[in-house]
C-alpha cells in the first residue's frame, strides 16, 4: 500500500445537473471516493477521461512514483486524456461519498461558441450515470494541491475568476471567516450563468458579462475599483492573459506585495491543456 499524498481512483458518474446554461455539475461516486480528501478552497485534482470509443480511461501504472513518465510513454491516441479541475465539493456521508466537479462549457452550444470544445468538455456534454473516469486526488486534507493560503494578517481578500475558476471561487467563499471583507469579480458568458454564492464573508460580488456594446473586462473592472483599506490577499485565476494583466495591475500599479498575490492561468486561449503539459509552459 502506497502512502503517496495523491492517489489514483476510478470513479463513476452518479448524476449530472445543469447548474447554469454554461456549467454542468457532475457528481461522481463509487467505493474509492471515501479515501479521497480535500482542503476545500481551490483544491485541484486531475481527471482522466477515456478516449472516443473506450469505456474506461486507460491509465498508466498508477502505483509507480514516476507515473507521469509512464503516462507520457504511453500512446497518446490510447492513454487517458488528463485535465485539471477543482473539487467543488467532497461529501463523505454515512451511505454514500460524492465528489462534485463543475465543468464550464466552451465551444459550441452553451459555451463561447468560438473555439471547438476540448475533450473534457465533449465528455461532460455526453456524461451519463455509470460513465467511468480516473481521478488523481489527495488523500490528506492538508496537501500541496491548493493555492488559496491567505496569511494570518490578511484584512481583506480580492478574488477574480472566469467561469473555469468559478467553482474555485465558490468553494473559497464558503471557507472565508464571517465578516471578512471580500471583493470578487467573476466574468461569465451570459447573465444566466451567474450563480448564488454562499458565504459568511462580507463579500461584494460583481458579475461581468462582456458584450459587444459595453465590454467591461475583469482587468478594467479591477483597475477602476475603489479597494478597501488594510492588508489584502489576492487570488486571481482564469484565462491566462487576463490573469497576467490583473496581476501586473495589482503588483505594478496598486503596489500589492507580490507574495500576497496568488495567480494561476486555468487555460490559455487557442491552446489545449495537453500542449501545456507536454511543453511545460505555464497556462
Ligand atoms: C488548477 C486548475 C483548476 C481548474 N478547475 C476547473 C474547474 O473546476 N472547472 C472548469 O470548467 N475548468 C477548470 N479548469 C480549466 C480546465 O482545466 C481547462 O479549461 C481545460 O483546458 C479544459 O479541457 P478541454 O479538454 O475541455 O479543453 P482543451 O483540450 O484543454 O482545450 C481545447 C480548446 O479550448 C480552449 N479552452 C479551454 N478551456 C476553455 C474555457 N474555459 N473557455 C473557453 N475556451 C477554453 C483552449 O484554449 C483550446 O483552444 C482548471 C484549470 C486549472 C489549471
Amino acid at each position: 500500500m502506497t502512502d503517496a499524498p495523491f492517489q489514483f481512483f476510478v470513479v463513476e458518474v452518479l448524476r449530472t445537473e445543469r447548474v447554469t446554461p454554461a456549467m454542468i455539475r457532475v457528481v461522481l461516486g463509487g467505493p474509492t471516493v471515501s479515501r479521497m480528501a480535500s482542503a476545500g478552497r481551490d483544491q485541484r485534482v486531475k481527471l482522466l477521461f477515456p478516449q472516443a470509443g473506450q469505456s474506461e480511461p486507460v491509465m498508466p501504472d498508477t502505483t509507480r512514483a514516476d507515473w507521469y513518465d509512464a503516462y507520457r510513454e504511453m500512446d497518446p491516441a490510447v492513454r487517458a486524456i488528463m485535465r485539471t479541475y477543482t473539487v467543488r465539493e467532497l461529501r463523505h456521508g454515512p451511505d454514500e461519498d460524492e465528489l462534485v466537479i463543475d465543468f464550464a462549457l466552451h465551444g459550441g452550444d452553451g459555451g463561447d461558441g468560438g473555439t471547438p470544445a476540448g475533450p473534457a468538455t465533449r465528455w461532460v456534454r455526453a456524461a451519463a450515470p455509470g460513465d467511468r473516469i480516473g481521478v488523481l486526488a489527495p488523500v490528506h486534507e492538508e496537501n500541496a494541491g491548493y493555492d488559496f493560503r491567505p496569511p494570518e494578517d490578511t484584512d481583506w481578500v480580492l478574488l477574480t475568476a472566469d467561469d473555469s475558476a468559478l467553482p474555485a471561487v465558490a468553494a473559497i467563499l464558503e471557507t472565508l471567516p464571517p465578516g471578512m471583507p471580500a471583493r470578487v469579480w467573476v466574468e461569465v458568458h451570459d447573465r444566466a450563468d451567474r450563480q448564488e454564492l454562499a458565504t459568511k464573508a462580507d463579500a461584494e460580488i460583481t458579475w461581468l458579462v462582456p458584450n459587444p456594446a459595453t465590454t467591461v473586462t475583469t482587468a478594467e473592472a479591477v483597475r477602476t475599483a475603489e479597494l478597501p483599506a488594510g492588508t489584502p490577499y489576492a487570488w486571481i485565476a482564469g484565462e491566462s492573459a487576463t490573469v497576467r494583466t490583473v496581476r501586473r495591475h495589482l503588483v505594478g500599479e496598486r503596489g500589492l506585495d507580490r507574495r500576497r498575490v496568488k495567480f494561476s492561468g486555468y487555460w490559455r486561449s487557442g491552446t489545449s491543456e495537453d500542449h501545456l503539459l507536454n511543453t511545460g509552459e505555464p497556462a
